[in-house]
C-alpha cells in the first residue's frame, strides 16, 4: 500500500443505496460538501426493499432524486391482505393509503437494483456532492478532541477522510457500526426466496399483496413493465421447497401456475430477514442511518421509506440547530429511535399475531381482521401506521387497544369453537401489550421532555 493522503469534506457517507443518496441529497442542500463511498455500485440482482411507501416516495421527489416517471416501476395503492385463516381462495382485504387533501395518495414499486443505480446516478448530478466508486471504509480513526476520521480504500490505495460528519449508511450489517463500537442485538428471523414472473394473473393489481400463513409471510406486487415479484419467507430450520409449496396454496390458481413455472425453471433470489437494534445510533461525530441504524422484518416494507425519512430528520436537526453538528446529532438519535420503536414494535406485533400458533395470537388476528373489515377509520389508522405517514408510538398504543375492543365483537363466534379460557388468556394478553405500549409512548414523552 502507499502512504496515506489525507482529504476533507463536511460529510462523508459509507454507503450509496437507498440511505446514502437521499442524506447526500438532503445535507447537500445545507450547502455542505458530500463524499459518499460506495464498493458496490452495480450489484446486479438483489433481493431486498422495492415498495416504496407515499412518505418515501415524497420524500425522494423532493430531494429530486425521483421523477414523476423515471424510474420505471409500478405505482401502489396500498395493501391487499390475505387472512390464513379463510384458507384457499380467499378474498383479501384491502387497505388503500387514503387521501390526502382530496388527493389520491401513492407509493410506487421500483426494481431493487434499478432503484439503487438510478439514486446514485442521480446523486452523482447534485453539485456539492463527490461519489467514489469501487471505494470503500475500511477503518476509522478516533483522535482526541476531533472525533473519528475514515480510512477509505480504491484500488489499493487508502486515503484518510477527515470530516465534520461521517454517516454509515452501509446497511444492515454495517462495518462502519462495528468500527466504532457500537453494539447491537441482532435477530435472524428468517430467509426470503424471491422470484420476477409476468403480472397478468397478479391479485389486486396496484397494491403489495401480502399472504399471511403460518409458513411465514408472502407478498406479490407488480414492478412494471409486465412483470412482478413474488417473495416467500423460509422460517428458520424450514425446508424451502415445503415452505414454498405451503405458501402458494394460498394463491389463486392461475398466479400459482405462473410462479411454479418460474420457479422450475432457475435458481431464485434469496435474502435473510433480520432484526437488528443498535444500542445508540451516533457516537460522537458518526451517525447510523437506514439498516444501519436498524432494521425489522420486511412485513411492513418499510425500510426504504424510513431510510429517507432519516435522512430529513438529519437535514432538519443540522438546519435547525444552525449547523451545531453536536445537538444536531444528539436530535437526530432521538427522534430516529422514535421512528425505529414504533416501526419495529408494529413488524414484530403484525408478525407474531399472523404467525405464531397460539389461541392468544389467532384471537389477535381476528381482532385485527374484524377491525379491519368493520371500520373504514381503523384501516386508514393502521395503514398511516404501516406506511410510516404516522409513526407515533402513541397512535400505535391507541390502534391496539380499539383492535382489542373486537374481542367483544368476536365473543359469540369464538365460543362457539373454543374455550372461553381461551378467549380470556387472549384478552389479558391484548390487554397488557396495551398497556406496555401506552407506557412506552409515556415514558418516550418524558424521555423527550
Ligand atoms: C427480502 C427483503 C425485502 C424487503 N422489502 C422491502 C420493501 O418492499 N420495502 C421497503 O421499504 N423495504 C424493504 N426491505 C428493506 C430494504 O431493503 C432496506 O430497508 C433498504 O434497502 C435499506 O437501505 P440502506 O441504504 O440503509 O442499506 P442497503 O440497501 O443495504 O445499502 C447499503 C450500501 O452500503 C454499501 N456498503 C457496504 N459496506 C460498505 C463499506 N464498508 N463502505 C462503504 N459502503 C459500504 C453497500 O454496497 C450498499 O450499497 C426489504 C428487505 C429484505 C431483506
Amino acid at each position: 500500500m502507499s502512504s496515506i493522503e489525507f482529504r476533507d469534506w463536511d460529510v462523508l457517507i459509507a454507503g450509496g443505496s437507498v440511505a446514502g443518496s437521499a442524506a447526500a441529497a438532503a445535507l447537500s442542500e445545507l450547502g455542505l460538501s458530500v463524499l459518499i463511498v460506495e464498493p458496490d455500485p452495480d450489484p446486479g440482482r438483489r433481493l431486498a426493499g422495492e415498495l416504496i411507501h407515499p412518505p418515501g416516495i415524497d420524500g425522494l421527489r423532493e430531494l429530486g432524486l425521483i421523477g414523476e416517471d423515471s424510474p420505471h416501476g409500478s405505482v401502489v395503492n396500498g395493501f391487499a391482505i390475505f387472512p390464513f385463516n379463510d384458507g384457499e381462495g380467499a378474498s383479501a382485504t384491502l387497505l388503500p393509503y387514503g387521501e390526502i387533501h382530496g388527493r389520491k395518495r401513492c407509493g410506487r414499486v421500483i426494481e431493487h437494483s434499478l432503484l439503487k443505480s438510478h439514486l446514485l446516478q442521480t446523486v452523482q448530478g447534485l453539485d456539492r456532492v463527490s461519489v467514489w466508486l469501487g471505494a470503500r471504509v475500511t477503518g476509522m480513526e478516533y483522535e482526541d478532541g476531533k472525533g473519528y476520521a475514515a480510512i477509505v480504500t480504491h484500488d489499493g490505495e487508502e486515503t484518510r477522510v477527515r470530516a465534520r460528519l461521517i454517516i454509515g449508511a452501509d446497511g444492515p450489517m454495517s462495518q462502519l457500526r462495528k468500527m466504532v463500537d457500537i453494539s447491537y442485538e441482532t435477530q435472524r428471523y428468517s430467509g426470503m426466496i424471491g422470484v420476477e414472473v409476468e403480472d397478468t394473473h397478479l391479485p389486486n393489481p396496484g397494491y403489495g399483496n401480502i399472504f399471511l400463513n403460518p409458513a411465514g409471510v408472502s407478498y406479490a406486487y407488480g414492478i412494471g413493465g409486465g412483470r412482478a415479484r413474488v417473495m416467500f419467507e423460509v422460517l428458520k430450520g424450514a425446508d424451502s421447497k415445503d415452505s414454498i409449496r405451503e405458501h402458494l396454496r394460498l394463491f389463486p390458481a392461475p398466479f400459482r401456475s405462473d410462479i411454479e413455472a418460474v420457479l422450475a425453471q432457475g435458481k431464485p433470489l434469496a435474502a435473510a430477514n433480520y432484526c437488528i437494534v443498535p444500542e445508540a445510533s451516533v457516537k460522537a461525530n458518526v451517525a447510523l442511518i437506514g439498516d444501519a441504524r436498524g432494521c425489522c422484518h420486511p412485513l411492513t416494507a418499510s425500510g426504504i421509506t424510513a431510510a429517507v425519512k432519516d435522512a430529513f430528520v438529519m437535514r432538519d436537526a443540522l438546519r435547525e440547530t444552525g449547523l451545531d453538528f453536536e445537538v444536531a446529532l444528539k436530535r437526530y438519535s432521538v427522534q430516529c429511535g422514535r421512528l425505529q420503536l414504533t416501526r419495529r414494535t408494529l413488524a414484530e406485533e403484525l408478525r407474531e399475531a399472523f404467525l405464531a400458533q397460539t389461541p392468544e395470537a389467532e384471537l389477535l388476528s381476528q381482532c385485527i381482521f374484524s377491525y379491519w373489515r368493520n371500520s373504514p377509520k381503523g384501516r386508514q389508522a393502521s395503514m398511516a401506521l404501516l406506511s410510516t405517514l404516522d409513526s407515533s408510538i402513541f397512535s400505535l398504543a391507541s390502534q391496539y387497544a380499539l383492535v382489542g375492543l373486537q374481542a367483544f365483537r368476536l365473543l359469540p363466534q369464538w365460543f362457539s369453537h373454543k374455550t372461553p379460557g381461551e378467549w380470556f388468556r387472549g384478552m389479558l394478553q391484548l390487554l397488557a401489550k396495551s398497556l406496555k405500549f401506552q407506557q412506552d409512548a409515556l415514558s418516550q414523552a418524558l424521555r423527550a421532555k
